[in-house]
């Protein structure tokens, strides 16, 4: 049986900085959801110094991003255990377009598509601050200045033409206003969530 049947594949889509991690966190637990977020897998693979930990610790720290052939990989085992929950948040992926194709086409295979991409609507200005106030709480190594103008660069070129590309098949993506308290985003997370789920997802 398709791992993928009757699941929800929900994607939360936002530049550096937008809230997408925390707001994955909150979203997935109410709706029992698996989150799925591809930067927390490559920093465990990190933490526990594995080989792909380590090929892919310099490109992380730096603000680029992990080639895509490698995160295919990265995806494909995280479908192919499946999920004891009503879906999927993907969080972080897809970043690029070649990864939405390939995305897209695994989906087919299993005749399923994204259901819905969220996307964090945040202004620039605003990126910088929230993510160098992250920096000194938490302590990622990818959040120096430096990174993370490298991040909200590849943001534009690489990661915004997926938004692009859903726009343009058609598909279900509605943008959420990220400013504000952590609560008034997830309320309208929650708001646009509601009618997907509605009736597949045990509260
Ligand atoms: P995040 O926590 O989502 O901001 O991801 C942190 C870092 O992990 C990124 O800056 C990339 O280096 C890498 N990464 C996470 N997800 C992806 C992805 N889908 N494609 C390529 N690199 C990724």
């Amino acid at each position: 049986m398709s791992p993928l049947r009757n699941t929800v594949i929900a994607v939360l889509f936002g530049p550096p900085g937008s809230g997408k991690g925390t707001q994955a966190g909150f979203i997935s637990e109410a709706f029992n959801l698996t989150h799925v977020s591809t930067g927390d897998v490559l920093r465990s693979e990190v933490a526990q110094d594995t080989p792909l930990g380590r090929e892919v610790k310099p490109i992380m720290d730096s603000g680029e991003l992990v080639p895509d052939d490698l995160m295919m990989r990265v995806l494909e085992s995280t479908l192919a255990r499946g999920t004891e929950r009503s879906g999927f948040l993907f969080d972080g992926f897809p970043r690029t377009l070649p990864q939405a194709e390939a995305f897209d086409a695994m989906l087919a295979s299993f005749r399923r598509k994204i259901e819905v991409l969220l996307v964090l609507d945040v202004p620039e200005e605003e990126l910088h601050a929230r993510i160098l106030r992250r920096a000194a709480a938490e302590g990622r190594a990818d959040d120096t200045p430096e990174t993370v103008r490298t991040r909200l660069e590849v943001y534009d070129s690489e990661t915004r033409p997926v938004l692009t590309h859903y726009e343009e098949a058609g598909d279900n993506v509605q943008h959420i206003d990220g400013v504000g308290t952590v609560d008034e985003v997830q309320e309208r997370i929650r708001k646009a969530f509601e009618p997907i789920v509605r009736g597949r997802v045990a509260p």
